[in-house]
C-alpha cells in the first residue's frame, strides 16, 4: 500500500538537488539529503529498539531535523506523534502514558523547550547534515505490526481533554495532495511554514502538500510578526496561517505603520483552523494584495474537508464547497439544530480511522458508513457553500435564544483596538450569561463602555455580552488558537 515516504521518494527520483526545506537555524536540505537524513534517524530508531508498528514520540518545533525525523521513523513502519515542545512536562506525560510511545526524540537544536524535555528523560544529543535531534528510549507499549498509521496527532483542545487521532498514510496522503491541487501548487512555489507540523493543518496542508508537489518550505520553528512580515516581504509565494495569525499580523503592520505588504510574489493566502472573521478578512486582503481563502477542517479530518476559491475582496464568508472526493451534509436532528443550520457532518478520504484507544468516543462521532459528526454547526447556502456558525459544545442559550460565540467575536474584533476576542457561555442559575474575552494591545487605552456601545450598534439585544473582560493575552494552544475551557479558570477572579 502506498505510503507517505513515496512522496519523498518521488521528489529524490525527479528533482534529487532541489531544495527541499530549510529553516530558522540555518539549516537546508535537498530531497536527496533529506532522504539520506530519513535513513540515518531511522538506523538510530532501530538502534534504540523501535520496531515497525511502534510509536516515537516527536517533541518538535518547525525544523529541518523534525521533517527528517517523520520520514525517517515512517521508513522503518513506526507511527510518529507529533507533540508541540511548547506543551508542559505534565501534557507530554500524558501523551506518554496515553500513546505508549517506544522512543522519544526531541529538536533540541531548534527550540531550547524541546532540548528541556529531552534533557529530563536523559535523551542523547545526535548531529547530522539535517542539525540536531536528542533521542531516548522508552518502554512503550506493544507495536502493531500491521498499523497503516502513519500518524497519531493530538487536536487542539479547546473544548477539553486533546484526543488522539489516528491519521493512516492514506489520510496524510490524501490532505497533502488535496492541498497542493487546491492551491495549484508547482515546484516552483515557495511556502513559509510557519503553522507547527504538530498540528493537523502543518503536518497535512503544508508539510505533505510540499513534498508532494516538490516546492520548497521555509520552516520557522515560532510564529513571530516581525519575522513573518520579512519572509512575507522576500520571495514567499504561498502562506497559511490560523486567523489569530492573520490578526496578530495586522496589529503589528498597523502599529508600525505599514498599509501594504508589496510582495511581488506572493501570491496565495490561506486561513483555517478557527473561524476568520469578515473584518479580519477585509483588513488582511488589503494589507496581502492577495484573497484569503478560508478553509475548514479538524485534527479528524486531516486537515482539509472545505474551502473558498474566491477573488480578493469577495464578502463571502463561507468556507466554500466540500474539497474534490468530500461530502458534507447537514444533521438536522443534531442538538443545536434548526432554522437551515445543522451539524456538519463528512465523509471522505480525509476522515480519520478513529480516536486512539478509544472506541467509545470513536463510535460517538463516526458512523459505521463512514460519516463523521463534526461537532460543528453549519448551513449550506444555495451555491452549495458552507457556513460554519459555531461548534455545539459552545453554542450559548441565553434568555431562551441561540448565541453563537463566532458571531460576538466578529463584531468586537471590528473594533480597532481589539486584537482578538473569544466569547463563552457562563451557566448562573439556569442561564448561560455571554462572556467576553478581547484581547487589546498593551498599554492600549480603550474602555469596557466604549465596547459595550461599539457591540451594541453591532448585535441583537441577546446575543450581547453580559460581561467583557480586557486581557494582554488569551491562553493559547501552539498554533495560536485560543484554549476556550481554559478562560474561565485563567480569569475566574475577574468574572462577576
Ligand atoms: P478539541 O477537539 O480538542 O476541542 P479543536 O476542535 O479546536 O480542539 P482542531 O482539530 O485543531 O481542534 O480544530 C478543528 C475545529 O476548528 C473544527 O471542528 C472547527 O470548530 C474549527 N474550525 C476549523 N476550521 C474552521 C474554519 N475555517 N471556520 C470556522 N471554524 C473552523
Ligand atoms: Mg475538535
Amino acid at each position: 500500500t502506498a505510503r507517505v515516504e513515496d512522496y519523498l521518494a518521488t521528489q529524490v527520483a525527479t528533482r534529487p538537488d532541489a531544495l527541499a526545506f530549510d529553516d530558522n537555524t540555518g539549516v537546508s536540505v535537498t530531497y536527496a539529503e533529506l532522504d539520506a537524513a530519513a535513513d540515518d534517524i531511522g538506523a538510530r530508531l532501530t538502534g534504540l529498539g523501535v520496531v515497525a508498528g511502534d510509536r516515537v514520540l516527536m517533541l518538535s518545533e518547525n525544523c529541518v531535523a523534525a521533517v527528517a525525523l517523520l520520514f525517517g521513523a515512517w521508513k522503518i513502519g513506526a507511527t510518529v506523534v507529533p507533540f508541540n515542545a511548547r506543551q508542559t512536562a505534565g501534557e507530554v506525560q500524558k501523551v506518554i502514558d496515553h500513546a505508549e510511545p517506544s522512543a522519544l526524540v526531541c529538536t533540541s537544536a531548534a527550540s531550547p523547550d524541546a532540548a528541556a524535555h529531552g534533557a529530563r528523560f536523559g535523551a542523547v544529543e545526535a548531529t547530522g547534515p539535517y542539525g540536531a535531534l536528542s533521542f531516548a528510549a522508552l518502554d512503550g507499549g506493544t507495536p502493531d505490526a500491521t498499523s497503516d498509521v502513519a500518524v497519531l496527532l493530538y487536536t487542539t483542545g479547546t473544548t477539553g481533554t486533546p484526543k488522539g487521532v489516528m491519521l493512516t498514510h492514506d489520510n496524510v496522503r490524501f490532505g497533502g495532495l488535496t492541498s497542493s491541487n487546491l492551491r495549484n501548487m508547482t515546484p516552483d512555489d515557495v511556502i513559509y511554514g510557519v503553522l507547527p507540523m504538530t498540528h493537523v493543518f502543518g503536518m497535512c496542508s503544508v508539510m505533505a502538500a510540499a513534498v508532494y508537489t516538490g516546492a520548497p518550505v521555509r520552516l520557522a520553528a515560532r510564529f513571530d510578526v516581525a519575522a513573518t512580515y520579512e519572509a512575507l516581504k522576500s520571495g514567499v509565494t504561498l502562506y497559511s496561517a490560523v486567523p489569530q495569525m492573520h490578526a496578530l499580523l495586522m496589529a503589528y503592520t498597523r502599529k508600525m505603520g505599514y498599509t501594504r505588504l508589496d510582495s511581488p510574489t506572493l501570491r496565495y493566502v490561506s486561513s483555517g483552523a478557527a473561524p476568520l472573521d469578515p473584518a479580519w478578512k477585509r483588513q488582511a486582503e488589503a494589507f496581502y494584495g492577495v484573497a484569503i481563502q478560508n478553509g475548514y477542517g479538524m485534527t479528524e479530518t486531516s486537515a482539509g474537508t472545505a474551502a473558498t476559491t474566491n477573488a480578493i475582496g469577495d464578502p463571502d464568508i463561507s468556507v466554500g464547497p466540500a474539497l474534490p472526493g468530500v461530502e458534507v451534509a447537514l444533521d438536522m436532528d443534531a442538538p443545536g439544530s434548526g432554522d437551515g443550520v445543522g451539524e456538519v457532518i463528512t465523509r471522505g478520504p480525509q476522515v480519520m480511522k478513529g480516536y486512539y484507544k478509544n472506541p467509545e468516543d470513536t463510535a460517538k462521532v463516526l458512523s459505521a458508513d463512514g460519516w463523521l459528526h463534526t461537532g460543528d454547526l453549519g448551513r449550506i447556502d444555495e451555491k452549495g457553500h458552507l457556513h460554519i456558525v459555531g461548534r455545539s459544545k459552545e453554542l450559548i442559550i441565553h434568555g431562551g435564544f441561540n448565541v453563537y460565540p463566532p458571531e460576538v467575536e466578529a463584531a468586537l474584533n471590528d473594533h480597532p483596538q481589539v486584537i482578538q476576542t473569544a466569547v463563552i457561555g457562563h451557566k448562573v442559575d439556569g442561564d448561560e450569561k455571554v462572556l467576553a474575552f478581547c484581547q487589546v494591545a498593551d498599554g492600549d487605552d480603550v474602555s469596557i463602555e466604549d465596547l459595550r456601545a461599539f457591540a451594541a450598534e453591532r448585535l441583537a439585544g441577546y446575543k450581547r455580552p453580559s460581561q467583557i473582560i480586557l486581557a494582554s493575552s488569551l491562553p493559547a494552544a501552539p498554533t495560536g488558537k485560543i484554549l476556550k475551557h481554559k478562560l474561565l479558570e485563567a480569569f475566574a477572579d475577574q468574572i462577576g
